[in-house]
């Protein structure tokens, strides 16, 4: 059996995380290495690699994802902010659970690195 991944964890309570939405399909939660004033990881609860990974039956769960995204910006009083998905270790992946960056709270360049 594979190792889980950390936000596995975080999603069976194993590891603690400040978790500030949670619904049946959705947990979003403060990064634990913030790169803005508000950073926090927006992820499905089952177990999907990454964005190359979703199926056309997780069309669903994609859904819902934006939404709780654009809910959980609005919780925390963003107007303006910036949503990530790092795909593949290249581009930046380093946890191979799904998931999205809410970065805000301050300017934010562009390109990024
Ligand atoms: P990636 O590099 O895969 O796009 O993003 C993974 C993110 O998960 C990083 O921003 C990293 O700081 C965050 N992270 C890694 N381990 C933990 C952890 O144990 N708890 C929390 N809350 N965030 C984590």
């Amino acid at each position: 059996m594979t190792e889980k991944t950390i936000f596995k964890k975080i999603i069976d309570r194993q590891i603690p995380a400040e978790i500030i939405f949670e619904d049946q399909h959705c947990l979003a939660f403060h990064d634990v290495s913030p790169q803005a004033p508000v950073h926090v990881l927006v992820i499905p609860k089952k177990e999907i690699r990454s964005l190359a990974e979703l199926q056309g039956s997780d069309s669903e769960l994609a859904g819902r994802l934006l939404i709780t995204i654009s809910k959980v910006a609005e919780q925390l009083g963003l107007n303006d902010y910036r949503v990530i998905s790092n795909c593949g270790e290249s581009a930046g992946q380093s946890v191979f659970h799904l998931h999205f960056h809410i970065l805000g709270g301050r300017d934010l360049s562009w390109p990024p690195g």
